[in-house]
């Protein structure tokens, strides 16, 4: 599908733009999703409902990488509109869907559109990148899914950090691979390091994001140990579902099984992180 996508282009600072992909839903749009370009570089890539839009930004940007976070379609559908210009980097297991994508219920088919597949993609294999003046060390933020990498640059301490803080303050869903201990770990390790700048995959650049990140972990940190203990008593995970009365988006049957609160009750259950 084509033509049906939105772009904004919204520059942060002289040297980074922020490329907002969507789909429209009336005049708005539905969700936005962020890449990030600096220099001839991008942090993802967005989504492929905005392939179209994609492709004329990058007729009019010499972009020559996209480094790609992670395998969800938001963030790599739009990798095919900088070919064949670009290199395209990945992680093994985000390769395997760039290599081939997955098929995505109806519902995400309208949300981001389906990706077409990257056979030129290529595995990642260094531990920094350089990005003209700036190096990035390449961070391990496994944890909303099996593989998910962030890029960190320590001098001006910026942090593009894809989805590894939720996006709502109070999380109240998860997809089946989310580790919801383990994002609550990766996020403590992020304000470690004492981010000047969050750059998000879904909520844009934040600026001294301490408190955006805290109120995630400690909502996320509190309602494990509720879970855990209504689970000690010996409650299902149905039972604790009931019992924490989190309301169910109007979407989320569309969703086909990929989002559930059962899903975030089981991990916080699990508790591996
Ligand atoms: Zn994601």
């Amino acid at each position: 599908m084509g033509g049906l996508g939105m772009l904004e282009v919204v520059p942060f600072d002289d040297i980074i733009n922020c490329i907002k992909t969507a789909a429209p839903l009336g005049d708005q749009a539905m969700v936005w999703v962020y890449a990030y370009h600096l220099e001839d570089t991008l942090f993802d890539a967005g989504c492929a409902n905005a392939i179209g839009e994609l492709r004329e930004y990058a007729t009019k940007h010499p972009i020559h990488r996209v480094f790609v976070t992670h395998n969800h379609e938001d963030h790599y559908g739009g990798c095919a509109a900088f070919l064949p210009k670009a290199k395209i980097f990945a992680g093994p297991i985000t390769l395997e869907t760039l290599h081939k994508p997955y098929p995505l219920p109806e519902f995400f088919e309208w949300v981001w559109g389906t990706p077409e597949p990257v056979l030129e993609a290529r595995e990642l294999t260094t531990s920094t990148i350089q990005v003209k003046d700036f190096t990035f060390e390449v961070l391990d933020f496994s944890g909303h899914c099996a593989e998910m990498i962030g890029f960190w640059e320590p001098e001006e301490k910026w942090l593009f950090s894809a989805d590894a803080v939720p996006l709502p303050s109070e999380k109240k869903m998860a997809m089946p691979e989310e580790n919801i201990p383990k994002m609550i770990s990766r996020m403590k390790e992020i304000q470690d390091l004492k981010p000047t700048i969050l750059f998000d995959g879904h909520w844009g650049p934040i600026p001294n994001p301490r408190e955006h990140i805290e109120t995630r972990i400690k909502f996320l940190s509190e309602l494990k140990i509720q879970v855990k203990e209504l689970s000690n008593e010996g409650k299902t995970i149905q039972e604790i579902k009931t019992k924490l009365g989190f309301p169910e988006p109007w979407y989320l049957p569309n969703t086909e099984g990929r989002f559930a609160i059962e899903y975030l009750i089981r991990s916080l259950i699990k508790d591996e992180d």
